[in-house]
């Protein structure tokens, strides 16, 4: 069960994660909310709008099918324009097979069979990608990328797998889209998993860009020998400590080095600052330094990034090995 992100949210989501995204018309308040729900997100759909200058068709709808038919139009340029935000008539329904898929983020897609039982209006967020669907025009790689974008900002915001994205075609027998040349007219078809592990490697890397805002004020270098922090030893630490009982270690020596650090900063109290446990209070602390940064939203969630890290680092004495 996912609630979904607020208007506000969903906007934000797009723009950290890189999106170009404009607000067309009253989308904040447009959507088929009387028709049914939209409360119970599980996952995201990619299509393609089959014509051009397809945006206010988007956001309009036609004759037997009523806008919104989908939360956002993606341009060839990559441009993302918001034109629903609820329940949208981009999915309809689908079989549990294939939903179910998508639900429990399966890392195998099955062609979709049996009948069509779930509302997949109700659970999904929807983007139509302007394509003529004839297979040969192809997505500029700029538009690809950019769908690429919106869809992990969608996983990054819920904490889902790039499993929760699937193609219409992979969502109901009824459909193709997406489809068409990637990158060039000769390039290679849309194809779906390639597009989720174009999400998955999305979201590992977050932090790893340099911070949108200035750099912290580098101060002179220590003299002594500097100790060496390994990223994922921190990373995997970040992520299983605070799971563990209090002051529960994984990997002790790289986190002593941080935790200094963090106090240093004075983001850590001392009673937490020398356990090597990156439990919960360090990744409080940590995501403290994130915004520090300039980082926000999904990218200050306290577990370290390469580029936080290594500022952290040059700040107070450690190097990074990543
Ligand atoms: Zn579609």
């Amino acid at each position: 069960m996912a609630t979904p992100m607020a208007a506000s949210q969903f906007i934000k989501a797009l723009e950290d994660e890189g999106v170009d995204v404009r607000e067309y018309r009253s989308w904040r308040t447009h959507n088929r909310n009387h028709k049914g729900p939209w409360s119970d997100l599980n996952g995201v759909v990619i299509h393609h709008t089959a014509g051009s200058n397809s945006l206010a068709l988007c956001y309009d709808g036609m004759v037997g099918l009523p806008g919104p038919l989908c939360h956002t139009h993606l341009a060839k340029s990559g441009l993302a324009t918001m034109v629903g935000y609820g329940r949208a008539n981009h999915a309809g329904s689908f079989p549990a097979n294939a939903f179910n898929a998508m639900k429990s983020e399966s890392s195998t897609h099955p062609r979709p069979s049996g009948p069509e039982t779930v509302d997949g209006n109700a659970h999904t967020y929807g983007i139509e990608i302007e394509n003529l669907g004839n297979g040969k025009d192809f997505y500029p790689t700029k538009q690809y990328d950019a769908a690429v974008r919106w869809a992990s900002a969608i996983c990054r915001f819920h904490g889902w797998t790039a499993d929760s994205v699937i193609g219409h075609k992979e969502g109901t027998t009824r459909k193709i889209d997406p489809k068409g040349p990637v990158g060039a007219a000769d390039g290679p078809q849309f194809d779906m998993d390639q597009f989720r592990k174009d999400v998955a490697a999305r979201l590992k890397t977050k932090d790893e860009a340099p911070a949108p805002t200035k750099p912290a004020t580098p101060s002179k270098p220590a003299t002594s020998a500097k100790p060496t922090v390994d990223l994922s030893n921190l990373i995997a630490a970040a992520r299983r400590d605070p799971g563990l009982k209090q002051g529960g270690t994984t990997h002790a020596a790289d986190v002593k080095v941080v935790e200094a650090a963090l106090k240093a900063e004075g983001l850590l109290a001392a009673a937490y600052a020398s356990d090597g446990s990156f439990g919960s209070s360090t990744v409080a602390a940590y995501r403290k330094w994130q915004q520090k940064c300039g980082y926000t939203g999904s990218a200050a969630d306290g577990i370290p990034g390469k580029a936080s890290l290594e500022k952290l680092g040059a700040k107070r004495g450690f190097k990074v090995r990543a």
